[in-house]
């Protein structure tokens, strides 16, 4: 399979994962002769599952796969509490049937209030979607670290405060889902992208402890890992590169890999086996939560899982050889 990670071709015949990382898939064994009883009780815990009337709460809705998610969930009959910074964002999402709520992770009362007003209509958060951030991205030596500083309390912290809000009254209801949106990025890294991952990696590890520690209390931690989506995203990594490190009037010792970064990324995201819509990234998310036994991970696309194969079997020679040759290093 020819691939081209951000630009740079890997020719591979790495089949995708199937390996535990894939996600949890628990296969159930059932007697011979139950297996109808078996189907039936499935059906209808799906079915409970898509109608029950436990609210969704999605952070960043005003684009992307915030918003698509919020569609595709009110479309599916649950009850959508879409949230933006910008509440004016959200008369489309609105208009489907979400519930339009004001909600800046990086803000303390706004979250605290967020969550209040759903807690006051329903008692508590059914699932929490934790999508909201953003890149900065730069190279390690040159990056203002005040701007990624702040995308650390958008990605990571503004992630873990929401989560220790919604968990209490999950807990008490002994049920509830936490929906973290990660990124293959939070599996491989790339050059001029290394504080992003950062914040992704950090996803990883707090959603991996957090599955372990809230099982107990029947509350389900989903990590999704989106490969490239055509979003607002690559526009606000531009911004901030044009503003930052890759500003044409900025001395950089970088100036040749960030002009090898901007090519490639364009030419990857522009290209249909490596990027997709921010809707594939919402029927995941539909599909888990209609499920009865969701899966612990969710890579998305094909591209992603082949890179994170390649990243996990080839070792860091092989992946270092890949990036240096990619960005002409
Ligand atoms: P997007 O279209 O730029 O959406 C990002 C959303 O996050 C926007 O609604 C933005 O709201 C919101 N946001 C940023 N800072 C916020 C804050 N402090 N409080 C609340 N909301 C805030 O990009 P996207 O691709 O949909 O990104 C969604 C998630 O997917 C992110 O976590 C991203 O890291 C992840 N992801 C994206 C890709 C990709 O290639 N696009 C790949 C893997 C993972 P404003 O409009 O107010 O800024």
């Amino acid at each position: 399979m020819r691939v081209i990670t951000r630009g740079y071709d890997i020719s591979t015949s790495l089949a995708q994962d199937s390996g535990p990382d894939q996600g949890t898939i628990r296969a159930r064994r059932s007697p011979v002769g139950k297996n109808e009883a078996m189907t039936k009780a499935r059906t209808q815990a799906r079915t409970q599952a898509r109608t029950r009337p436990d609210p969704v709460l999605i952070s960043g809705c005003s684009s992307g796969i915030g918003a698509a998610t919020a569609a595709a969930l009110v479309s599916a009959g649950f009850v959508v509490y879409a949230t933006a910074r910008q509440v004016e964002t959200l008369a489309d999402l609105e208009a489907l049937g979400c519930r339009p709520l004001a909600l800046d992770v990086t803000s303390e009362d706004s979250m605290v209030a967020a969550v209040k007003t759903v807690e006051a209509e329903h008692g508590r958060v059914g699932t929490l979607i934790n999508n909201a951030g953003f890149g900065e991205y730069g190279p390690i030596e040159e990056s203002d670290l005040g701007l990624v500083r702040a995308m650390f309390e958008t990605n990571v912290f503004g992630l873990a405060r929401l989560t220790q809000l919604v968990l209490p009254a999950m807990r008490r209801s002994r049920s509830g889902r936490i929906v973290n949106i990660g990124s293959m990025g939070g599996r491989i890294t790339f050059p001029v992208g290394g504080y992003y991952h950062a914040t992704k990696y950090a996803v990883e590890a707090i959603s991996d402890a957090l599955r372990v520690e809230v099982r107990p209390f029947g509350i389900d931690v989903i990590l999704v890992e989106p490969g490239l989506i055509r979003s607002n995203f690559e526009n606000r990594v531009n911004e901030g590169l044009e503003a930052g490190a890759a500003r044409k009037d900025t001395v950089t010792a970088y100036a040749d890999l960030l002009s090898a970064n901007e090519k490639s990324t364009t030419g990857s995201y522009a290209n249909d086996f490596m990027a997709t819509g921010p809707e594939t990234v919402a029927a995941v998310i539909v599909s888990a939560l209609q499920s009865s036994r969701p899966r612990s991970r969710y890579v998305v696309t094909p591209a992603a899982k082949v890179m994170i194969n390649l990243r996990r079997f080839g070792g860091d020679r092989i992946w270092d050889r890949a990036m240096r040759r990619q960005f002409g290093l």
